[in-house]
Formats: structure tokens, C-alpha cells, sequence
């Protein structure tokens, strides 16, 4: 999935930094400006699912990376 952040970066979402925001909120963030995209245009599920492709991108899974519920 392609997208271009306002700084000018164009590429691929799941190429963003899969990070928590401080409510524990999923973030891509550019690497470029540091913008940080909640996700909130796509539906949770859809969202999720993006996200955890960015961390196995970066050789992580979620499970590693999450919080133990
Ligand atoms: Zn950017």
C-alpha cells in the first residue's frame, strides 16, 4: 500500500515505523518527519493487520512487541 506523507516521503505504509503511541495506540511514523499516523482511515481490524506488517518488516513480531494483555 503506497502512501505519501505531507513532508514529501513517498512509499510503502507498511516501510513507516510501527510504534505505540502513549495510550498504547498503534502508530506508523515516517521516517522522515516523524509524522505519526494513527490509522484512523482504516477500520480497526484493517489497521492492525497493517501494522503488524510493518513490524514483521522490521524481523519483530507483535507478540514480542506488545504488552502481555
Ligand atoms: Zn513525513
Amino acid at each position: 500500500m503506497k502512501e505519501s506523507c505531507y513532508c514529501g516521503r513517498t512509499g510503502e505504509v507498511e516501510d513507516r515505523d510501527p510504534i505505540l503511541d502513549g495510550r498504547g495506540k498503534r502508530v506508523l511514523q515516517c521516517p522522515e518527519c516523524g509524522h505519526g499516523d494513527d490509522l484512523c482511515w482504516l477500520s480497526e481490524e484493517a489497521g492492525r493487520l497493517l501494522w503488524e506488517e510493518a513490524m514483521s518488516r522490521r524481523g519483530v513480531t507483535a507478540d514480542e512487541s506488545l504488552p502481555a494483555a
